[in-house]
């Protein structure tokens, strides 16, 4: 029903689930004996963080921050109201952020910066989509990648518009109508 919208599938869920082993395996490895805490960021990385934290085989706890970046619709400002803040406390342990894709980076250098200043022992990003054309932030470089996509905007896995499509199982682009 949902597929009516959709003009081209960009990654398929075989794609995505290729890359979430990859991550997850790369994750195993480089987290193993660590104190790590993942802290995904609602609404958009839920998905996504679900699949990953199953992929990876160490101690972990989980968080969800919620936030909301003021700004245009389809462009954030760099100023980040937090919704939901975590209830974990960060000192001195490794935060890996957990997000569904990064566009121009303002939303997480906002918080890479606050969970530095919480004293974390490391802070790491991992996102499923980064479109690096769009980076405003040039020195936020996330650690983990799933796949790179061209400047359009997605839906599907997490990601939605006007909060719809988010149960789409693959990643794609919507009818220019959908948007009209
Ligand atoms: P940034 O601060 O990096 O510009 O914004 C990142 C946030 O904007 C993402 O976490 C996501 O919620 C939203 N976003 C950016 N690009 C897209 C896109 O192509 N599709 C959807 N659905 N959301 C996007
Ligand atoms: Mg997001
Ligand atoms: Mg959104």
């Amino acid at each position: 029903m949902l597929d009516k919208d959709i003009e081209r599938v960009l990654v398929s869920p075989e794609e995505i689930h290729a890359a979430v082993v990859r991550l997850g395996a790369q994750l195993t490895q480089d987290y193993r004996g660590k104190e790590v805490v993942v802290v995904g960021i609602l609404r958009g990385a839920a998905v996504f963080m679900a699949d990953i934290v199953r992929e990876m085989d160490i101690y972990l706890d989980i968080d969800f921050m919620d936030v909301s970046s003021y700004g245009e619709e389809t462009e954030s400002s760099g100023e980040v109201k937090i919704i939901k803040d975590l209830d974990t406390r960060l000192e001195g342990r490794h935060v890996l952020v957990v997000e569904d894709i990064i566009d121009t980076g303002r939303t997480l250098n906002y918080l890479v910066e606050l969970f530095k200043y919480r004293k974390a022992a490391s802070v790491k990003v991992c996102t499923l989509l980064d479109k690096p054309e769009r980076r405003i932030v040039k020195n936020l470089i996330p650690d983990y990648v799933g796949l790179e996509v061209p400047n359009e905007f997605v839906v599907g896995y997490g990601l939605d518009f006007k909060q719809k499509y988010r149960n789409l199982p693959y990643i794609g682009v919507l009818k220019p109508e959908v948007y009209q």
